[in-house]
């Protein structure tokens, strides 16, 4: 028996089952949400029809570019990872918190906790992405202070992870061990088989609402060979990653080099523009701002994503605690891989390489750990105070 079990856990699924999942979960009110071709990228938006996905299509990725390349197959999965994650639905860019109305009745007030939360099935969630989706329920629905929109969305979302055929140029969930494989966290998880004319499916099953759901739709036993196919997949995009980062006492290593002149050199050129952080699929950190329009009948609080990379993040008392790019990348880093675990207790980086690949000067994490790594220890002691 390889990773993927044995029967009756796996089902197999041609492209007709494919689309009768679609109709299934549209049926049961949710809003599927799957990998689309937009504005020369793959990005996440509504999926009504399997010929919504990006069949055919793939991404080549390096630190600082993205391109989308066709494919000689019809793979409907054929590619790693876009600027998009699922927090973009369960933890939205912008949000409003509530909205206040003056009328000739006083003043109401509507909070935005009080409407009903839209219902979403996620199709095509990577390993690495369900990582990421663990640890921002960690932080906003586990935590001391859960975020009520978050864990609404989050409760209803239905997930259909998708094991990784390929491995995108700048992904590294190896080394982070959160894939390429999903193991847990979903409802239903495929494998998607592509064999000359054959385009077919293995579909594990995750939860009971994801045997549920499979029970209504046409689909067949899997064989040992098809699971020793997909197993054959899942094994050759381990070794295809197109980087590897030594987590190797990793916390201990950044946290003991707050000094280290690397944090000079990344900072020379780091334009702290934040694209790191609004794609990394566990950043969570939000601001909130509060609106009037010209009348002064209707004022709003929204909450926005916010980032260590901006002044105002770490503004107190008349200035800005992290005044320099070396502070604000030097705060990132050293959270990402290493203050993280004495928070929440697991890295906060899943290893999917987006920050590599949209950073506009592509800086590469898994470049700035290792330097910092070769030379541990220099600059210690040198330099007092500041930032
Ligand atoms: S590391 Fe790259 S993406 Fe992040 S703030 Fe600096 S320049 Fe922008
Ligand atoms: S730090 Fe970079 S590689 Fe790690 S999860 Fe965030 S975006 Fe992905």
């Amino acid at each position: 028996m390889n990773q993927f079990g044995a029967s009756p856990s796996t089902k197999l699924l041609d492209l007709g089952g494919l689309q009768a999942l679609i109709d299934a979960l549209v049926g049961r009110g949710f809003e599927v949400i799957g990998p689309v071709v937009r504005d020369g990228a793959i990005v996440y938006d509504t999926v009504a029809r399997v010929a919504d996905l990006p069949a055919g299509w793939t991404d080549q990725q390096e630190a600082g570019q993205y391109r989308l390349q066709s494919r000689r197959d019809g793979a409907l999965f054929g590619f790693a990872v876009g600027a998009h994650s699922w927090k973009r639905f369960l933890h939205p860019p912008v949000k409003t918190l509530w909205t206040m109305r003056r009328g000739e009745e006083g003043v109401e007030i509507t909070s935005a906790a009080a409407a009903p939360a839209p219902k979403f099935a996620f199709l095509g969630v990577r390993a690495c992405e369900i990582h990421a989706i663990a640890i921002q329920d960690r932080v906003l629905l586990n935590g001391p202070y859960p975020d009520t929109a978050y864990a609404m969305r989050r409760e209803d979302a239905f997930i259909i992870a998708v094991n990784c055929g390929q491995a995108g140029g700048t992904c590294f969930c190896v080394s982070m061990q959160t894939g390429p494989k999903a193991n847990s966290g979903f409802d239903l998880a495929l494998t998607e088989l592509l064999e000359g004319d054959s385009h077919r499916f293995l579909v594990e099953l995750g939860s009971p609402a994801g045997a549920d759901l499979l029970g209504g739709i046409p689909s067949r036993e899997a064989s040992d060979a098809d699971r020793a196919a997909a197993a054959a997949i899942v094994a050759r995009t381990s070794s295809q990653m197109g980087r590897s980062l030594n987590t190797n006492g990793i916390k201990e290593l950044l946290q003991g080099n707050p000094e280290h002149p690397r944090w000079d050199e990344v900072a020379r050129r780091c334009l702290t523009c934040g694209n790191c952080t609004m794609v990394c699929p566990t950043c969570f950190c939000t601001t909130v701002e509060d609106h009037s329009d010209l009348t002064g009948t209707v004022a709003e609080r929204v909450s926005k994503w916010d980032s260590c990379f901006t002044m105002d993040f770490s503004y107190l008392h008349g200035g800005s605690v992290r005044s320099t790019g070396r502070s604000r990348y030097r705060q990132w880093m050293t959270h990402k891989l290493a203050s993280w675990f004495d928070q929440f207790g697991t890295s906060g980086c899943v290893g999917c390489g987006r920050c590599i690949t949209w950073c506009p000067v592509g800086i590469d994490i898994t470049q700035e750990a290792a330097a910092i790594r070769a030379t541990a220890g220099a600059g210690k002691g040198e330099r007092h105070g500041g930032s």
